[in-house]
C-alpha cells in the first residue's frame, strides 16, 4: 500500500506563501471601491433622485417607483466602468448561505440585435425560481411564488463581473422565506419602541438603530490534506481522528506569530473585504492550532450581517487561492476549541447617543440603567428562545463543551453594574433622587465611570455579557447567519422596552412623576430578571444545578430546543411586534428540523463509507501483516520462545479483531436506526429520532476508530491525522 497521506503531507509542508501585492493606495482610499455607496450615488444619480433615495435609506420613506429607473441607470453606468456585464439579486435563504442567480444586462433592441439594459423594474423586484429553497411548506400552503425585493438600506456591490443587489426573499402573500425580511422587521420594531422610550430622556431623538460587531472565528487547513479527508469535505468536520499528542495545551498558538502562508491569506482577504466596504480591523490567532479570527468595526445591524455573509463567502474563495480551505464549522476537530462568532450588540440614537454606555449626567445614567435592565428582561423572558436562535446540528457540538458557553443562557454584568442594580432595588426613591436639587434632578445613582469598560470583560464563560458599551452574545456559531440570533434579540428587546413604557405611562397617568415612575418599574424589573444574571463560572457543573433551580432552560437536544419558537410566549412576542406570524414560525421550524436531520444523515452516511472503505481495510491489512509475522516466528523459533515473542502482536491482532467487529455491528445499527427514522412523517419527530438514535452511534463508532488509529502502523493509515491537519500551514 503506497501511502498517499505521506505524499500529501510532504507536498503541504513544501508550500510557500503566495505573494500578495500591497496596494499603492491606503486602505481609506480603496475602502468600498466596489460599493455603490453614498459618494457614488451622489456622483452617478441626478440630485433629486439622490435626495429621494437617501430619504428612503435614512428615514424609511416609501420607495417611489419612479426613481427606480434612474437609480438602475446610475448603478449600471458605474458598474460598467468596472467591466460588469451581469447583475444578481443577492439574498439569504434559510440555508445559512447566500443565493444568487446571474442575468446579463442584455435585452432585445427590437431590431434583431441586443442592447445593454438594466431597468428599475429589474432592480426592485424579481422572481427567482425558488422552489428549491427551503420554505417549510409555506409556498405550497399558499400556492404563492417567491420573489426577491431590493433592500435599499444595504448598498449594491460588485463581485467579479456581477452587480450584486441585496434583497429580501418573500412569498407573494408576504411570508418571509429568508433571514433578511424578519431581520428588517425586527430592526424596525426596535426603532419604534426604543425611540418612544428615548423621549423620556431626549425628546429630540427621531430614530434608534441597532449596531452589530461580529467576530468571525475559523480554521484553515491545507487543501491537499483537506481533500484527503472525505469527512471534512462532506460534513465540514472530522468524524474521526485521535488527539494530536500536542494540541492547544501549551497555549502557544494564541500569542504566537501568525504563520507566513496564513498572513498572506489574511492580507489578501482583508484587501478584498475592504474593497467591498467591510471595515476589517482585527485579525489574530485563536486558541486552537490553525484557528484564527477576523473582526471588522461594528456597523448598523443589517449591513453588518450582509457583510458577514459576504465575508464568509469571500473567505472561502481567498482560502482556495492560497491553497487552504477555510473551515467555518463550529467544531471541525474534537478535543480542541471550536469556533464561534461573538455578536456585539448595542443601540444608538440619530443624535449620537450610545444607549448601552454609561453617561455623564444623572439623566444619562438613568437612561443607561433602563436600557441595561430592559435588555436583561428581554433575555430573561426569552432565554430558551435565544438559545433556539443559536442552536444547530453543528453548534450543538460546541455548546456545553468546556470551551464555549454552556447550553444555558445567562447574562453577565460585572460587579460594578450588579452593585448598582442592587443599590436601586434596596434604596427608596427619596434617597435615590432629590427633585429639589437646583440643577433639576439629582440621582443618587453612583457615577458610572469609563473604567467600567475595562472591568466588565473578565468573565469569558458567559454566553451574554455586558462589555462596557454593548452586550456580547457569545453563543452564536461560526457558521451561522447572525440574523437568526439578532432577530430574536431585537424582537425580545422591542417587546421588553414596549412593556416597560406601558407600565411607566400607566403610573404617570395615575399622577406619578416620570422619574419616580421609571424607577418604580425598574425596581420591579430588576427583581424579576434576577435569575438570568449569573456572575460565576458558566463552564462549571454547579452552574447547571443552580440554573435548573432558577428555572432556566437546560435542555441540550437541538430538535427539542427548536420547540421554543412555537411556545405561546414566543409567538405572542413575534406577532405583537409584527416581526413574524405564527405560520411563518411554523414553516421555519420545519426547515430547522429538516436541516438538522439532513446534517446528521450525511454524517452517518460518510461515517459508514469511511469505516468500510478506509478504516476496516487498513486495520485488517495491518492485522494480516502481524499474523504473518506470528507464523514466521513459529517457523524460526521453538514453540515456547515463539509464544513469548509474539504475545504483543497477538494482543494487537485480537484488539483489531474485536474493534472491527464492534464497528461493523455499529455500522449495521446505524443503517437500521436511519431506516427507522426515515420512515417518520413529522419533521420534528424525525429530527428527534436522528438526535436520539442516530447521532450517538456516530460518536460510538468514532471511539473505536480513534483507538485503531493509535495501534495501526502509521504508514498504513490513509487519512491525514490531527497532528498534520492542525499543524501544517
Ligand atoms: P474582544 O471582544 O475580542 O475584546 P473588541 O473589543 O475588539 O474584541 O471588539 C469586538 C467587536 O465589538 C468589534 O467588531 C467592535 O467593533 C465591536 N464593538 C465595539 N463597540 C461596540 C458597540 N458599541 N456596539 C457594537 N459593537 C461594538
Ligand atoms: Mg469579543
Amino acid at each position: 500500500m503506497s501511502n498517499l497521506r505521506f505524499q500529501v503531507v510532504a507536498e503541504a509542508f513544501k508550500k510557500r506563501p503566495l505573494e500578495v501585492e500591497t496596494p499603492a493606495e491606503r486602505p481609506s482610499e480603496f475602502f468600498a471601491k466596489y460599493v455603490f455607496n453614498r459618494e457614488k450615488m451622489y456622483k452617478y444619480l441626478p440630485l433629486d433622485v439622490y435626495n429621494k433615495l437617501i430619504d428612503v435609506i435614512d428615514n424609511g420613506s416609501h420607495l417611489d417607483r419612479s426613481i427606480a429607473n434612474a437609480v438602475a441607470k446610475g448603478m449600471k453606468q458605474w458598474a460598467e466602468e468596472y467591466g460588469v456585464t451581469h447583475y444578481t439579486h443577492w439574498f439569504q435563504p434559510l440555508t445559512e448561505g447566500t443565493a444568487e442567480k446571474h442575468d446579463a444586462f442584455v435585452e432585445h433592441d427590437g431590431k434583431g440585435g441586443l442592447i445593454e439594459e438594466f431597468s428599475g423594474k429589474l432592480l426592485v423586484q424579481q422572481e427567482p425560481d425558488a422552489s428549491s429553497f427551503p420554505n417549510g411548506g409555506i409556498r405550497n400552503t399558499f400556492e404563492a411564488r417567491g420573489y426577491s425585493a431590493w433592500d435599499p438600506t444595504s448598498p449594491v456591490f460588485i463581485i467579479d463581473d456581477t452587480l450584486c443587489i441585496p434583497t429580501i426573499f418573500i412569498s407573494y402573500t408576504g411570508e418571509a422565506l429568508d433571514y433578511k425580511a424578519p431581520l428588517l422587521r425586527s430592526l424596525h420594531a426596535v426603532d419604534v419602541a426604543t425611540t418612544a422610550v428615548c423621549k423620556y430622556f431626549y425628546p429630540e431623538v427621531k430614530k434608534v438603530s441597532t449596531n452589530l460587531g461580529w467576530e468571525q472565528e475559523y480554521f484553515l487547513v491545507d487543501v491537499d490534506l483537506y481533500l484527503a479527508r472525505p469527512d471534512l469535505m462532506l460534513t465540514g468536520r472530522t468524524l474521526m481522528g485521535h488527539d494530536s499528542a500536542k494540541n492547544q495545551q501549551m497555549d502557544d498558538h494564541y500569542f504566537g506569530t501568525i504563520p507566513e502562508r496564513v498572513q498572506a491569506f489574511m492580507k489578501d482577504l482583508e484587501i478584498q473585504a475592504l474593497e467591498l466596504g467591510i471595515p476589517c480591523k482585527t485579525r489574530h490567532n485563536e486558541v486552537a492550532p490553525n484557528q484564527f479570527e477576523l473582526a471588522p468595526i461594528f456597523e448598523e445591524c443589517n449591513l453588518a450581517i450582509d457583510h458577514n455573509m459576504l465575508l464568509m463567502s469571500l473567505m472561502k474563495k481567498v482560502a482556495r487561492k492560497h491553497g487552504f480551505r477555510a473551515l467555518l464549522h463550529e467544531k471541525p476537530f474534537d478535543g480542541i476549541n471550536g469556533s464561534g462568532k461573538h455578536n456585539n450588540w448595542s443601540l444608538c440614537t440619530d443624535t449620537g447617543v450610545l444607549l448601552h454606555a454609561p453617561g455623564k449626567t444623572p439623566e444619562d445614567n438613568l437612561r443607561f440603567v433602563v436600557f441595561i435592565v430592559e435588555t436583561l428582561m428581554a433575555v430573561y423572558r426569552h432565554e430558551a428562545l435565544l438559545k433556539a436562535s443559536i442552536m444547530s446540528a453543528t453548534n450543538a457540538h460546541r455548546l456545553g463543551g468546556h470551551e464555549a458557553p454552556p447550553a444555558i443562557i445567562s447574562a453577565f454584568l460585572g460587579q460594578q453594574l450588579s452593585g448598582l442594580l442592587k443599590h436601586i432595588v434596596n434604596s427608596d426613591n427619596e434617597t435615590l433622587f432629590n427633585v429639589a436639587d437646583k440643577k433639576g434632578m439629582k440621582l443618587d445613582i453612583p457615577e458610572i465611570p469609563e473604567l467600567l469598560i475595562d472591568n466588565t470583560d473578565r468573565n469569558r464563560t458567559s454566553p451574554f455579557a455586558f462589555t462596557g458599551n454593548r452586550f456580547e452574545f457569545r453563543a452564536v456559531g461560526s457558521e451561522a447567519n447572525c440574523a437568526s440570533a439578532m432577530i430574536v434579540l431585537n424582537t425580545a428587546f422591542a417587546e421588553a422596552i414596549t412593556l416597560f413604557k406601558e407600565r411607566v405611562d400607566a403610573l404617570i397617568a395615575k399622577g406619578e412623576d416620570q422619574t419616580n415612575a421609571i424607577i418604580n418599574v425598574l425596581r420591579e424589573d430588576i427583581r424579576t430578571c434576577a435569575p438570568i444574571v449569573f456572575e460565576g463560572n458558566g463552564y462549571s457543573e454547579e452552574w447547571v444545578v443552580e440554573a435548573k433551580k432558577r428555572g432556566l432552560d437546560c435542555e441540550t437536544s437541538c430538535p427539542l430546543i427548536f420547540d421554543h419558537y412555537l411556545k405561546p410566549d414566543s409567538v405572542a412576542m413575534f406577532e405583537r411586534t409584527n416581526v413574524m406570524k405564527k405560520n411563518e414560525l411554523e414553516a421555519r421550524n420545519e426547515v430547522k428540523w429538516e436541516t438538522y436531520t439532513k446534517r446528521i444523515q450525511i454524517e452517518a452516511r460518510v461515517m459508514g463509507d469511511l469505516t468500510m472503505n478506509h478504516v476496516i481495510p487498513v486495520a485488517t491489512h495491518y492485522q494480516s501483516r502481524l499474523a504473518k509475522n506470528v507464523h514466521n516466528m513459529y517457523a524460526i523459533f521453538d514453540e515456547s520462545k515463539a509464544k513469548s515473542l509474539t504475545s504483543r502482536n497477538l494482543k494487537i491482532i485480537e484488539e483489531i479483531a474485536e474493534r472491527t467487529e464492534c464497528i461493523e455491528t455499529m455500522v449495521e445499527n446505524l443503517v437500521e436506526a436511519r431506516k427507522v427514522a426515515n420512515k417518520i412523517e413529522s419533521e420534528r419527530d424525525k429530527a428527534i429520532a436522528y438526535h436520539d438514535t442516530v447521532a450517538p452511534i456516530i460518536e460510538d463508532i468514532r471511539y473505536h476508530i480513534d483507538k485503531l488509529e493509535l495501534i495501526v502502523a502509521d504508514e498504513l493509515w490513509t487519512l491525514p491525522k490531527y497532528r498534520e491537519l492542525l499543524f501544517i500551514r
